[in-house]
């Protein structure tokens, strides 16, 4: 018996919106330079279906209000694809930002392809809010070593390029020893 686990993701678009290339791919400067864009836009006009990447667990479902001066993720759903990972372990989350409204609980099982809200442009700075262009979907892929908690304050880092996941295969592979803690406990 191996005794190693192989989980296969296959990540597809959140949405089906073209991908915004000037200011909103990943990298792309905010603040002046004093920080780089997190994630890859969408430009998905307001109340478009917005799908879950690949199956997984719904971890936050819920509301992080922008201000007049500062842009935050506003309506939002996180999701872990590596559910059955130990606390040690690599999890991938995507995480989908500016939603108009939410259709996914914490806790909720969703399917590859299920809706999970539509797109709009909440937490956005009341000055974009204005503008009709604000609207877009915000896709963010975290690829961490260890399980995060996404409780009040969200944790920073691990962000990769959705471009370099989406349409392709990742491979996970697990040593038994630690994987299936959780998978057992059922
Ligand atoms: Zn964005």
């Amino acid at each position: 018996m191996s005794n190693t686990k192989t989980i296969k993701l296959h990540f597809g678009m959140p949405v089906n919106a073209e991908v915004s290339t000037n200011g909103g791919q990943f990298g792309a400067p905010r603040d002046k330079g004093r920080r780089s864009h997190q994630g890859q836009d969408f430009k998905a006009p307001l109340g478009s279906t917005v799908m879950a990447s690949e199956s997984g667990i719904v971890v936050y479902s819920g509301t992080r209000e922008g201000s007049i001066t500062r842009t935050n993720y506003g309506e939002t759903v996180v999701i872990d694809h590596t559910p059955e990972a130990g606390k040690n372990e690599r999890h991938i989350y995507t995480l989908y930002a500016h939603l108009d409204n939410r259709n996914a609980y914490e806790g909720h099982e969703a399917r590859k392809g299920e809706k999970i809200g539509i797109s709009g442009n909440t937490g956005m700075m009341a000055y974009y809010k204005k503008l009709k262009q604000s609207f877009h979907l915000h896709f963010e892929v975290i690829d961490s070593q260890t399980e995060l908690s996404w409780g009040y304050s969200f944790p920073t880092g691990n962000r990769q390029d959705p471009m370099d996941y989406l349409g392709l295969v990742t491979i996970i592979e697990y040593s038994l020893s630690e994987f299936g803690e959780k998978m057992f406990m059922v």
